[in-house]
Order: structure tokens, then sequence, then C-alpha cells
């Protein structure tokens, strides 16, 4: 039995009033056994969008062509699909075409692994064609028929197997795992914005070390080589440690994924995937970050803080942490005097920010119009602001407008 929300039992029950069925189906099946709060709540049904659309008040066109209609409940989509047959794969990526079905099993076959390929209503319990239960209680990712043809239908599936495995801490299972290696090559036909969503699922899940699989696999090397050659390389153990070590965000999973990589190696390989510059931008300076070291004084926290900026203290330390937890697990060796080193670091960054200390031109006391009327023009306007603040970095308590205008004759 599955407690299903009342909004999906209700447009369940009534689509079965007026002759049809309906079931939830897919990733929610699986999370409610799993005791795993679903994302959402997918129907399939045999009825189709023209008749799914007169049996309920509000409805939105999401996807006619794939079957699809959603219906509002309160302020929520719940998505109805019409049991479909997925046409032939013209290039590893789209159905050419999509056929409606009005039997339950052929729907349930176009689905990517046997977890994933069980539906649910109160009327027939539990359908199963695929023993989806036997290998969620396993903890199997199988895929659905033959392994080798589901993934020449579509190439992302391949990195599913993983990122699912991932999720749940589940086991590919070895017909799936061999498919995956032999047709490994084709998976350069995805585009880098799924391949990023379902690497970036894996780097949060409860197991991102479970990204090697990927290198393993031979899924990275024609699309990622930097990322497969540092998960094959002697950096492996290392990066892997980091990522259970960091914290569940994604700027941390993914910088630990390039401990081993330069900050540059870190941006090109971030574009490539096609992330956002906010992602690219955070990661190459986390990277960056994890290979200087700075000085336990406040000018040198302040000097960071001033080229980092405040919010990636927190960030960094905890990137700095998890890498200091991953040697230690490695060597065995504790280092007490790094992690004292890091706390110390922390506080001073926390004691500036409380503070308020100025670390910026913008916080500085003086303005590039103060200089103006005092005289100054062109370049020396910049200039001498950037060495008034390499002062008042030195000495916060310098940072009053009268005191620098009486500096500035002494830089000059
Ligand atoms: P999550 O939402 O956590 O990513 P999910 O299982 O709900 O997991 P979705 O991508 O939302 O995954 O897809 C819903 C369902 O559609 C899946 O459970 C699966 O049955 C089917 N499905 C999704 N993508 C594919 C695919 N590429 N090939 C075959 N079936 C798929
Ligand atoms: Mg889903």
């Amino acid at each position: 039995h599955i407690d299903m929300p009342e909004a999906v039992r209700n447009i369940i029950h009534t689509i079965e009033e007026h002759g049809f069925k309906a079931y939830a189906v897919g990733g929610c099946i699986r999370d409610s056994i799993l005791g795993r709060n679903p994302d959402d709540w997918d129907i399939t049904t045999s009825a189709v969008p023209s008749q799914i659309k007169t049996f309920f008040k509000r409805t939105v066109d999401t996807g006619i062509a794939h079957g699809t209609v959603t219906i509002m409940i309160d302020k929520t989509g719940y998505e109805v699909t019409t049991y479909r047959i997925d046409g032939e794969y013209e290039d590893g990526r789209h159905p050419k075409s999509v056929e409606f079905s009005d039997r339950l099993v052929d729907d349930l076959c176009r689905r990517d692994f046997t977890i994933n390929a069980m539906a649910y209503n109160d009327t027939d319990g539990f359908v199963d064609e695929f023993n989806g239960l036997d290998d969620l209680d396993a903890k199997i990712i199988r895929c659905v028929g033959e392994p080798e043809l589901r993934f020449t239908e579509d190439a992302l599936r391949m990195m599913r197997a993983i990122r699912f495995s991932a999720q749940l801490g589940f086991t590919i299972d070895e017909a799936t795992w061999n498919a995956i290696k032999k047709l490994a090559p084709s998976i350069s036909k995805i585009s880098m914005e799924r391949v990023h969503v379902e690497l970036g699922k894996t780097l949060m899940s409860a197991h991102p070390d479970y990204v090697a699989q990927y290198s393993e696999a031979g899924l990275f090397e024609p699309i990622l080589p930097v990322i497969d050659n540092s998960l094959k390389s002697r950096y492996k153990r290392k990066i892997l440690a980091t990522l259970q070590h960091t914290p569940d965000n994604i700027y941390l999973r993914y910088a630990a994924l390039f401990i081993a990589s330069t900050p540059d190696e870190a941006a090109k390989t971030l574009r490539a995937l096609k992330l956002d510059n906010k992602t690219v931008d955070t990661v190459s300076k986390l990277v960056k970050l994890s290979k200087i070291d700075i000085e336990e004084t406040e000018p040198a926290v302040r000097t960071a803080l001033n080229q980092y900026g405040r919010d990636f203290l927190p960030l960094w330390h905890e990137l700095m942490m998890a890498v200091i937890q991953a040697s230690e697990d490695i060597t065995g060796i504790s280092n007490p005097a790094k992690v004292k080193h890091l706390l110390t670091l922390k506080r001073l960054g926390t004691d500036i920010l409380a503070r308020g200390d100025c670390f910026t031109i913008k916080a500085l006391d003086i303005s590039g119009n103060d200089l103006i009327e005092y005289g100054l023009q062109g370049h020396e306007i910049g200039e001498t602001l950037k060495s008034l603040l390499d002062i008042v970095i030195e000495n916060p308590k310098l940072n009053d407008k009268a005191t620098l205008i009486a500096m500035i004759e002494h830089i000059k």
C-alpha cells in the first residue's frame, strides 16, 4: 500500500469515474517505497489528452505532443500522461515519434530502470511487470529490457544509472554495467546541459564519491577529460574523500571535484559543461583559494576578503576542512596544526566582518569625487584609491576622511 497525496488520489479517482485507468507511476512510487519524499507525483493514464482536459476544471497543455496535460490543484501541478510507446530513436536523443497505447505495460516498458517502472493505484495495488520491488529490496539498478538497446535509444540513461546509484546507494546490475562500458563513447551525443544535470545530482547525492563510476565506465573520457584524468590519477582518493566530507553545497562539491586541477582547467571544464557564470566563477575561485595559504594576520585576511569577497569565507573554510579531513582519512595522520590554522583564520574573518572593517574601495571613507575636488585627475584617482585601500587594509582605524585626505600627499 502507498499513501498517495489526496490530490493524486482524487485525480486518479476522477479519471476512473469516466471509465479510464490511471496510476501513479515512476519516481514517486520508487521514493514512497523507500520512505523518501517524492519530488513530484506523475500519473499515467489510458485516457488521451483531449479526454483528460474535459474531466478537470484547470488544466495546462504542457506537452500535448507527448501526451502530457498538467492538472492544477490549488497551486500544485500534476502531470498526467497518456500510456505511451516511444517510437524509434533517431539520434540517441529524441524519440522520432510517440504513439499512444491503451495498455499500461507498454508505458512501463519504455521506462529506464526496473525501480522506475512501477505503477500503483488503490484499485489494483502495485503493477510491477519488471520486478522493480525485488530490485528495490536488493538495491539494484537494472535496465528494463535489453540494456544495450535501451542505452542505444537514449545515451543519457547511462548517466542516470550512475546518478540513481549515487542517490540511493544502489549497485548497478552487471549486464547493465557492461552495456554502459561498451556504449560509453556514445555519451558524446548528449547535450552538456543534460550531462551537468546528472553530474550535479550525483555530486549532491548521499554518495558523491560514486562520481568515480563515470570515469570507470568510460563516460567521462570522451566529454570531460580533465575530470577523467584526475579521477584516474593518484589524486583520485583525495578527490573522493574530499567529496564525501564536503557539505552538500553545489559549489563546494564541484570545487572538491577539481581539487587536483588548476583554476583555469576547472573554469574551462565548467564552461564546457554549459554551467552558468556564477557557478563557473565561484568554483574556479574556490579551486584557486584551495591552493593558497593565508597568513594568520588581520591584514592578510582582509586582503583575501578583498580579492575573493565576503561570501567566500565560509565556503573556503568548509572546503579546506574537508581537504584536511580527506588527508587524514587517507594517511591516517591527523594534522591538528592545520586545523588550528584554519580555525584561527575563520575567527579572524568573523571578527573583521563583525567589526565592519573596510576591505574594499567602496567602503573607503573617501570617494573618487572627493579626490577630484582635491584636484586629482585621470588614472591618479584610481591609483590613489588603491593605495589608500592598501593602507586601510593594514590599519582600518585610518579609514576616516580627514585622515585619508591628509595622507594623499605622502603616497603620490
Ligand atoms: P528524479 O525526479 O528524482 O530525478 P525520477 O525517477 O522522477 O527521479 P524523472 O526524470 O523525473 O526521474 O522521470 C520520471 C520517470 O520517467 C522516471 O522514473 C522514469 O520512469 C521515466 N524516465 C525519465 N527519463 C527517462 C529516460 N531518459 N529514459 C527512460 N525513462 C525515463
Ligand atoms: Mg521526477
